[in-house]
């Protein structure tokens, strides 16, 4: 049995579950106070006058199937964001525990903490070695209170993956002292494996994995946090019920069904071939200073003059992503269609 739990707030693991109505779909359902019938506009499978799942099963068993771990490791969120937040809602004490984040990155890890009264630790990666995890200040930066470290593998903004030893030293160092989230956000683009290889060797990790990047379906707000089955049953007392719409539900099972995946996995080859292309490309333009290494389907591209290509592209009716707030000369720039690439790469001298 695993003593994970003496990690999280005391008052969750005490927390007793909000007792929904009960789940039956062969009864007809006189106990949630749904009306009887559907909009005329429902084109949905199960009808969008009742409310879905509490805890979607079916969909937690698909995800797991998915991602190879087993359901009772898998809990479905909102996308990672909602991910994010339940950790640091079940794990963190407001005004007394911390989170360590390594800039740059995702920005919802610090936003997430910091409205849970969790302060935040920043451990930047090492510029001047491509971005790479500093293992030893990350756990130089640790005390009694951490709870949580957010590791981004690729990462956002810059595009690199971590290194895998450098993550599992990291789990190994903080076993039992706090958990390590690694966020998967954009691993189908890099061919890596995922470190849900690694659960079973450590049950402070915690994977995130989403349906909004590879599988297309970012409208549909599907995450999954994948950890060892004590932290996903605290979690799902921290979700709340009916989290996951039907709609979202019915679109999910029919994205993940076989003839789909495989449309997927060749739009995610072809992402890939995209971004080289773009690279070699980009490579090539006078306002170009440099393209980080990137093994996601983005491009951290340092520009002579960020301003003017915001401009040139905003001309070309592009948006791409103003990263000069982490980066002075950088712009983040998505893989799109060719056309789209084409258009962006006309626009910029
Ligand atoms: N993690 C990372 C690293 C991201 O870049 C993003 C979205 N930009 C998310 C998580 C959020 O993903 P989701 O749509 O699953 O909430």
């Amino acid at each position: 049995m695993s003593d994970i739990l003496s990690l999280a707030r005391p008052d969750i693991v005490a927390l007793k579950a909000y007792s929904h109505a009960s789940w039956n779909p062969a009864f007809d359902r006189l106990h949630a106070n749904e009306l009887p019938w559907r909009a005329e506009t429902d084109r949905s499978l199960a009808g969008l006058n009742r409310y879905p799942e509490p805890h979607p099963l079916e969909l937690a068993a698909r995800l797991a199937g998915l991602y190879d771990v087993e359901p009772a490791q898998l809990l479905p969120g909102r996308g990672s964001d909602e991910s994010i937040d339940l950790v640091v809602r079940g794990f963190c004490r407001a005004g007394v525990d911390n989170v360590i984040i390594c800039p740059p990155t995702f920005g919802m890890y610090a936003v997430a903490a910091r409205i849970q009264g969790a302060q935040v630790r920043e451990v930047p990666l090492l510029r001047e070695r491509a971005y790479a995890l500093d293992a030893e200040a990350v756990l130089a930066a640790t005390d009694a209170n951490t709870r949580v470290v957010f590791l981004c593998s690729p990462n956002n903004p810059t595009g690199n993956a971590l290194d895998r030893n450098a993550m599992e030293g990291l789990l190994t160092a903080l076993a039992g002292k706090a958990l390590v989230v690694v966020d998967e956000a954009y691993l189908e683009f890099s061919g890596a494996e995922s470190l849900t290889t690694a659960l079973r060797r450590f049950d402070n990790l915690v994977v995130l994995r989403t349906l909004s990047k590879a599988f297309g379906l970012a409208g549909a707000r599907v995450g999954s946090l994948i950890a060892h089955p004590s932290i996903v049953a605290l979690l799902c007392k921290v979700i709340p019920p009916y989290s996951i719409p039907q709609l979202t539900i019915e679109a999910v099972m029919a994205t993940l069904a076989a003839p789909q995946l495989a449309v997927q996995r060749e739009r995610v080859a072809q992402v890939r071939q995209e971004r080289e292309r773009l690279r070699e490309a980009l490579a090539t333009r006078r306002s170009v200073r440099k393209i980080w290494p990137s093994v996601a389907n983005f491009l951290l591209t340092d520009f002579d003059d960020p301003e003017a290509a915001l401009e040139a592209a905003r001309g070309a009716r592009l948006l791409i992503r103003d990263m000069r707030s982490v980066s002075p000369q950088s712009l983040r720039i998505s893989v799109g269609t060719p056309e789209q690439n084409d258009r962006l790469l006309r626009s910029l001298a």
